[in-house]
């Protein structure tokens, strides 16, 4: 049996390899290194496989989160609504950008945003809502979406997790995720579903106006070259990254759909045990794209699976261990402990196997008959 990892990136280059290595001397030759014709060829084949308006590249998905909410303006003191169980990024750039954070709690099944939660955190200084589609799954954007409408709120998703969800809305047509709210951010980092070999990152709009800020913003606020009109950043998606992810998107589809599959093999040999709940899979929606695949594990040692697995050369992940409300940054005296009891229990129960486009039928045998004789 092969070494199993957490993320086979080697595993997922080999089959690419000259075209990627083809790709790379090219723009070593051209030299093109910032701005390449890369990049924009990058821009165009993403907007058109996300059937969005506007694709701006950037340097890494938490910049494109905080130039998102640049871009629409945000101001000192308007509180932005996102999830409490969910990386730290979506967070800090709140907090970096002095708006306030209002973390509310998750739903147990998805592991995404609860939507009664935030009716009950909207005021009226709410400005903005970020749903993480969390693990690959999409978060309740149909009902989301409508919240945002009612009360006149912006709606950005962090896509870090799900490029390539579809997800059907509620007139029955189906769009990807990233595309549905106001603007859309993702990570290229290079464990996510569509990663590259470094750090980079986009936003996406189907807002024109919107698009023209963004373009600016991630250029020094520069609309006419040396002429500053807002405070803007330094965030390029450099040529090199965009000549390895234009190899990797025509098969982003075929890896996420891997990714499905060793899913559905995960849970055919574990969802009958009663310690241990599966990832829900929605049948209907087509919409989970397993970025991670987080079991929940019920009256058992958690840690002790974790070393367990360890022991037996088998690598798994705490996919989040301390709720965001209880890290030292953000905890705040508003919070109340009893508005997260799904998150506090989902820190306790969560663990993450390995998951990516090159785990064969042995490994998941393997990992998930070791699971089974712990818990047994
Ligand atoms: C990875 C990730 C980010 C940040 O992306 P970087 O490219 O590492 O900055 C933001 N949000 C979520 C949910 C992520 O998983």
């Amino acid at each position: 049996m092969r070494k199993i990892q957490m993320v086979d990136l080697k595993g997922q280059y080999e089959p690419i390899k000259e075209q990627v290595n083809r790709s790379i001397q090219e723009v070593i030759d051209t030299t093109a290194f910032i701005n390449g014709p890369e990049v924009h060829s990058f821009q165009k084949e993403l907007e058109e496989y996300l059937g969005v308006k506007h694709v701006i590249p950037c340097a890494n998905g938490t910049d494109a989160l905080q130039i998102a909410m640049m871009g629409l303006g945000l101001k000192p003191g308007d509180e932005v609504i996102t999830a409490d169980f969910t990386f730290a990024a979506t967070v800090e750039v709140i907090a970096l950008l002095q708006l306030t954070p209002v973390l509310v709690d998750v739903n147990p099944h998805g592991f995404n945003i609860d939507v009664d939660a935030i009716r009950r955190a909207i005021t009226p200084k709410t400005k903005a809502i970020v749903p993480v589609h969390l693990f690959g799954q999409v978060a309740d954007m149909n009902a989301i979406m409508e919240i945002a409408k009612e009360y006149n709120l912006y709606v950005i998703e962090d896509n870090a997790q799900a490029i390539g969800a579809n997800y059907t809305q509620k007139d029955g047509t189906t769009v990807k995720t990233g595309a549905i709210g106001h603007v859309g951010s993702t990570s290229f980092f290079p464990s996510k579903n569509l990663g590259c070999y470094g750090d980079g990152g986009a936003i996406f709009t189907n807002d024109d106006d919107l698009a023209h800020t963004i373009r600016g913003i991630v250029n020094h606020g520069m609309y006419e070259r040396y002429h500053h009109d807002v405070v803007g950043v330094n965030s390029r998606l450099d040529s090199i990254q965009a000549a390895v992810l234009r190899a990797k998107l025509p098969l982003l589809d075929s890896y996420n759909f891997k990714r499905r599959e060793a899913a559905r093999k995960y849970s055919q040999k574990l969802s009958h045990h009663d310690k241990i709940t599966v990832p829900m899979i929605c049948d209907v929606c087509d919409c989970h794209v397993f970025h991670q695949y987080t079991l929940r594990l019920k009256n058992s040692d958690r840690d002790a699976l974790v070393k367990h697995l360890n022991a037996n050369d088998i690598p798994c992940g705490v996919y989040y261990p301390i709720p965001l409300h209880k890290q030292k940054a953000y905890a705040d005296s508003r919070y109340n402990e009893a508005d997260f009891p799904v998150t506090n229990m989902l820190v306790e129960e969560v663990i993450s196997l390995p998951m990516h486009t090159e785990l064969d039928d042995e490994q998941i045998d393997y990992i998930t008959k070791t699971i089974l004789e712990f818990l047994d």
